[in-house]
């Protein structure tokens, strides 16, 4: 008798999965302490980390977040997790609006929404043994059961699901006996106790070396597969987004640049500060078009990612994060674009919708460019 063919697997578009969470215009701004210096302003000073932000964490997505240090990724992740009050903007779990700083309603929603560290040997006790942390995080979330057996199992199918296997030989361990991606993995497991809706991830591999870090995303990838998470991939590193993300944003100098797959927003960067940012990321392609490379042509991504990485190589001020207490007027990476022009000075460039889903906040996309907009700015004068 002839096999019947299994039925093709249908990739359900990026855009049709279910929303879980989901920032609408998110802020946050730190006042400044008084000191002598700012006594005499009279409005007290704020840090702009995080400006009018939107963010919509699907089920079984990763959207990953990329920039550089002080860019405002990781205060993203907090405000997500509510561990920071939000200044402006609305959060919704599931459609509805949440706020909730503490008690039981915070407790509820930690239980949907949890946090993985960038330190996994900070964020577990060195006093305690791992059976301690995923016990306890267990009996706070209400997963324990009712008996020793109960409780038991729940940990070895913890440790189970993050790869530490034999579950003995890890349960009644200490930090400082595993390694670096192991302590991370317990950290995972932790944050699995709850049973979560949403993984929000902050640099969850930077701190590890090089070698096992394909291990924990490989790891977090299995996780949303098989339990349909949404997850929030907080990175400096393009390329891991690349690999690991299916949606990718960029942010510079907290706000949103970038956005859109992640294969497109890797490949065919729309704003300078992602063709500077993928220009500075170690890529063998790249180095296989430079001239006298013995193979293949020029991309178009490849000619603006080093026509933007030469400009700014020239420009004084290439390198230098701006001020966010006084944040520049107009688009924040003007003073540091190879590409800026006079309107990018004054007026806030809005977002952009290109083909394919991808966008862009940058005037060099706005329907009525002309040949004076595209006039460059005099980088002698002041922002
Ligand atoms: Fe550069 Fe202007 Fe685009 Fe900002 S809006 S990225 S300054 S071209």
């Amino acid at each position: 008798m002839p096999e019947t063919p299994e039925p093709p697997t249908v990739e359900v578009p990026l855009t049709d999965r279910e929303v879980v969470l989901e920032a609408r215009d998110l802020s946050k701004h730190f006042a400044v302490r008084r000191t002598l210096r700012n006594l005499a302003d009279r409005d007290r000073p704020v840090v702009h980390a995080v400006d009018a932000v939107n963010i919509t964490l699907r089920r079984g997505t990763v959207t990953a977040v990329v920039g550089e240090s002080g860019s405002g990724k990781s205060t993203i992740a907090r405000l997500l997790a509510q561990l920071y009050p939000a200044t402006g903007g609305q959060l919704l779990l599931s459609g509805k609006p949440v706020r909730a700083a503490r008690g039981r309603a915070f407790r509820a929603y930690c239980r949907q929404v949890q946090m993985i560290f960038q330190d996994p040997f900070g964020s577990l006790n060195p006093t305690h043994t791992i059976r301690y942390h995923l016990t306890r995080a267990l009996r706070i979330h209400k997963r324990a059961g009712k008996t020793s057996a109960d409780l038991d199992k729940a940990l070895k199918e913890l440790l189970g699901r993050v790869h530490l296997t034999p579950p003995e030989r890890y349960i009644d361990s200490f930090p400082h006996e595993l390694s670096g991606g192991q302590r991370q993995r317990v950290a995972i497991a932790r944050a699995m106790a709850a049973d979560p809706q949403v993984l929000l991830a902050d640099e969850p591999v930077s701190m590890l070396d090089v070698s096992i870090r394909l291990g924990i995303l490989n790891l977090l990838r299995d996780l949303k597969e098989r339990l349909n998470l949404a997850i929030l991939y907080i990175t400096h590193d393009i390329a891991s987004a690349r690999y690991f993300a299916d949606e990718t944003l960029v942010m510079y100098a907290g706000r949103m640049v970038e956005g859109g797959d992640s294969e497109t927003v890797t490949q065919r960067p729309a704003h300078p500060y992602t063709q500077l940012l993928i220009g500075s990321a170690p890529d063998p392609d790249r180095i296989a078009v430079t001239p006298g490379a013995p193979a293949g042509a020029p991309t178009a991504a490849a000619d603006a990612v080093s026509e933007a990485v030469v400009a700014s190589e020239d420009d004084d001020k290439a390198g230098e994060p701006p001020s966010l207490i006084r944040p520049p007027a107009g688009c924040r990476f003007h003073p540091r674009c190879p590409k800026a022009m006079e309107r990018c000075r004054t007026e806030l460039p809005p977002r952009f919708d290109l083909p394919g889903g991808q966008w862009a906040a940058c005037w060099l996309y706005a329907d009525d460019l002309d040949k004076a907009d595209a006039r460059p700015v005099d980088k002698g004068a002041t922002a």
